[in-house]
């Protein structure tokens, strides 16, 4: 059997491998620093856990084997530029925008988009970071180097966001699980809730949102689509080529999780439908140290990501499911974590049905 090697060696990567192990296959996450020279072979496969990288030995010579599954796509959707390109030549619903240019103005911001406008930065923003409010009420201005390296983005005052995780196999056969609702704080996810009956009227279209771009960029694997609800209508937020935060819950909740489904589609192994188990619940460990004692709680399953826990960084996280709805309330109940998570634990019990 080939090897499938994961360009990144972060959580997202250790999970793909935990989830090819049981298929026999040979999953080993590449740290993009490294220096050593990888034993490659012919008909290895080769797939990402980050949408990008620096040009090191080892991502040099995985980015130019022949079986790296999607290398085209990645810089496409890399560069929020060229993501909102894509949406826009698709007719795919997002927030209005306009590229940051030498030349734009915070004026021509507002007159264009209103008076609160998000900039992005084209590249290597994550968990809000990469992020700079024009506030017409504060005439904030552009910064200059912000200029030609970001787009503006319209304030969305949105109902809730929610995100769909799909699989795209090598014949073009799709999957998709149930649409989740996800909590952000500060830019950040804290808690994702999965599948709830509210959301199934908005499926289908989520489903021909996210797939006609999978088609469009023939895309194999596992992509995320993550989404504001403003009223009935679904805005794409922003796009993921790889496994995503918001289908952790599939771990726990479905009898082929996220991993599993994009080793199988990079693969070439059979997909299927996914069996959603129960109601799951998700919680990120963020800026938060390991507590053993967490594993009394029933329902609970625990991802320790063994980084050095820093404050906003994402250092694990918990899933939950159960069938029932009490188990998932007292286990909320027994979380102790500090601010800002009484918010994040209020809002699932708010959520669960
Ligand atoms: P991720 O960690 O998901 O990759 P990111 O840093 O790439 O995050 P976004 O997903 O674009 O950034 O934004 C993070 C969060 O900021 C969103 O989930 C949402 O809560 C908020 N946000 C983003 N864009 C807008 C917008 N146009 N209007 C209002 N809120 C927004
Ligand atoms: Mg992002
Ligand atoms: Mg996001």
């Amino acid at each position: 059997m080939s090897t499938l090697w994961v360009l990144g060696a972060g959580q997202l990567g250790a999970m793909l491998k935990q989830a090819g192990t049981p298929l026999g296959l040979d999953v080993r996450p590449v740290d993009i620093e490294s220096n050593d020279e990888l034993p490659l072979q012919a008909d290895d496969i080769v797939t990402a856990e980050r949408e990008e990288w620096p040009t090191t030995v080892a991502t040099e010579q995985l980015a130019t084997h022949n079986n790296f599954v999607n290398l085209a796509t990645f810089p496409q959707l890399a560069d929020r530029l060229t993501q909102k390109q894509w949406l826009d030549r698709l007719d795919l619903a997002t927030a209005p925008w306009f590229p940051v240019e030498q030349d734009s103005t915070a004026d021509y911001a507002y007159q264009t988009l209103g008076e609160r406008v998000l900039m992005k930065r084209r590249r290597g923003g994550y968990d809000g970071k990469g992020q700079y409010w024009l506030k017409q009420a504060e005439k904030s201005e552009i910064p200059e180097d912000w200029k030609g390296q970001a787009i503006a983005e319209q304030a969305i005052n949105f109902d809730e966001e929610v995100s769909l995780v799909g699989v795209r196999g090598k014949d073009g056969k799709k999957y998709f699980y149930p649409l989740t609702l996800n909590l952000h704080i500060n830019g950040i996810l804290y808690a994702s809730i999965s599948p709830l009956k509210r959301l199934d009227q908005y499926q289908s279209t989520a489903e021909t949102m996210l797939g006609k771009l999978m088609d469009a960029l023939d895309y194999v694997g596992v992509m995320a689509m993550e989404c504001f609800r403003v009223g009935d209508e679904l805005l794409i937020n922003e796009l993921a080529p790889r496994v995503h935060n918001s289908g952790h819950w599939t771990q726990a909740g479905s009898n082929v999780c996220q991993f599993e489904n994009h080793v199988r589609a990079v693969s070439g192994l059979p997909l299927v439908e996914a069996e959603i188990k129960n109601q799951s619940m998700m919680v990120n460990l963020i800026g938060v140290n390991l507590d053993y004692q967490w594993l009394n709680i029933k329902s609970l399953e625990l991802y320790w990501y063994k980084k050095e826990v820093r404050p906003g960084r994402k250092v694990g996280h918990l899933n939950f499911c159960s069938g029932n709805p009490t188990v998932l309330v007292n286990a909320l109940d027994s979380l102790a974590l500090p601010e800002p998570y009484p918010q994040a634990i209020s809002w699932l019990k708010e959520n669960l049905p």
